[in-house]
């Protein structure tokens, strides 16, 4: 079946073509670790996980890239701001490794939590320093940089395409909204790939570099890490609308005049999520959300990846809290309908690809979830499916949209008080190292027919 995505270069829905027959190479801007992730930017890294599993619906294998920017860098597109994780450690009194590792095992958490599959790869950018200062100087040699006051800039007027893929003016406006303070470029669209100079003397990520010690400029890490897992010809870049007009405008110049030919074929971008008053949420603003905020309110991490689903990807999504409720709702029905048809017992393949055809159509158009869930919700209230091509069909979908229905369902089953208490008391009896009396309570647990699963994490009881 074909698969269509909406490229941002050249602006339409394109027929996929990839590179390597059977094969699908995927890059996607990951956070910077200097804070907790903003449940708007989690927007971004459910989408790319969404195209992911469409992917391997469609028996692709799927190599994916996420990078991790633990290097500090700039608070605003100009070259002049504050250093944002310089900026996270003196507000928490700890070094910038700290706050990186730290606000790293928090993104990592809200990935799972949104069922999010880990990415083949997810480089740090600190472990990567050498292979950019390579793609510097290999564009040093082939003349697309100059140096000021101990910066090495790519000078973008040296690649006549500079303005095509954002469809930027290049016209005093545009050059307005860099906010630009920094008199040594040549043109307010230059960018700099390598800092000797910075605004704090106490900057404490630094490297040595042919330039002087001093870090790489942020755009320069994408090109480094994508193309050293990925190669220097991939299928396709994923970020969020936010990144068109500067980082990936600039990932695109430095990496098209350093390897000599194009680089990337598809670009996907998500849009934002907006609170009511279609007001971009971000990070630098008072309303900052995250997934541990939705969570306090009752709201799971596939609560909300199920309230994701409801818009399509390209479309600004209204982000209000009678919408996570309402997605909450329709989430606890399906995982209801899911218990329904537990019992599977065999399916009816033409039935089975009647609706499953319909669905995958859905998901191939551009990731349109939206109709992916009405199909889903066609097979619930379709009497004439029988329970095991039914069940089959809610698995075959989840796999896609992964909402986590076969662990919910299993999770919420309701465990009964008296063999909670049982848990309870084995558990400390387990602490006290009682392996006897934690043996004995484990069978009691059992003759009420239940499993009792230990790992390291601890014990979960399921119905047996
Ligand atoms: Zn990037």
């Amino acid at each position: 079946m074909d698969i269509f995505l909406t490229n941002t270069l050249g602006k339409t829905k394109q027929r996929f073509t990839p590179i390597t027959p059977g094969k699908v190479s995927i890059y996607t801007c990951g956070p910077t670790v200097y804070h907790y992730a903003h449940i708007g930017n989690l927007r971004s890294f459910v989408f790319a996980d969404l195209l992911k599993r469409m992917f391997i619906a469609n028996n692709y294998k799927v190599e994916h890239v996420m990078n991790i920017t633990d290097v500090g860098h700039l608070t605003s597109d100009a070259d002049d701001g504050e250093d944002k994780l310089e900026k996270g450690a003196r507000r928490e009194g700890k070094t910038v490794w700290e706050v990186a590792q730290y606000y790293t095992d928090h993104f990592m958490e809200d990935l799972s939590r949104l069922n999010i599959m880990l990415p083949d790869h997810m480089p740090k950018a600190t472990d990567h320093i050498a292979e950019m200062i390579s793609i510097i100087k290999n564009l040093e040699e082939k003349g697309y940089t100059y140096i000021a006051e101990g910066n090495v800039y790519f000078d973008t007027q040296k690649y006549a395409e500079y303005a095509d893929f954002a469809g930027l003016k290049l016209n005093e406006e545009d050059a307005r909204s860099r906010v630009d303070e920094d008199e040594h470029k040549k043109s307010p669209f230059d960018f700099v790939l390598w800092f000797t100079r910075y605004k704090y003397s106490s900057h404490e990520m630094e490297w040595d570099s042919p330039w002087g010690r001093g870090f790489p400029g942020w755009h320069i890490e994408c090109s480094a890490m994508s193309t050293k897992y990925l190669g220097d010809h991939f299928d396709i870049h994923t970020g969020g609308i936010d990144h068109i007009p500067v980082h990936h405008t600039n990932e695109i110049a430095q990496s098209t005049c350093a390897f000599g030919h194009k680089w990337v074929n598809y670009w996907m971008h998500n849009n934002f999520l907006v609170l009511g008053e279609d007001e971009k949420i971000s990070k630098s603003k008072d309303n900052f959300l995250r997934l541990q905020t939705l969570m306090d309110k009752g709201i799971s991490g596939l609560d909300y990846r199920y309230f994701l689903l409801g818009a399509h990807y390209r479309k600004p999504q209204t982000f209000s809290f009678e919408g996570l409720e309402a997605a909450k709702t329709s989430l606890r029905k399906l995982v209801q309908k899911y218990k329904d048809v537990s019992v599977r017992d065999g399916r009816n393949e033409d039935e089975f690809d009647i609706f499953y055809t319909k669905f995958l159509e859905a998901m191939n158009d551009d990731l349109n979830t939206p109709q992916a869930l009405a199909v889903f919700w066609e097979t619930v209230q379709d009497t004439n499916i029988d329970v095991g091509t039914k069940r089959s069909l809610f698995d075959a979908y989840d796999a896609v949209l992964g909402i986590g229905l076969k662990e919910q369902a299993e999770r919420k089953e309701e465990i009964p008080d008296d063999v909670l208490a049982l848990k309870s008391e084995r558990d400390k009896a387990r602490v006290l190292k009682n392996w006897a009396e934690s043996d004995r309570l484990r069978d009691e647990i059992v003759s009420k027919g239940f499993e009792v699963l230990d790992s390291k994490d601890g014990t979960e009881i399921r119905k047996a």
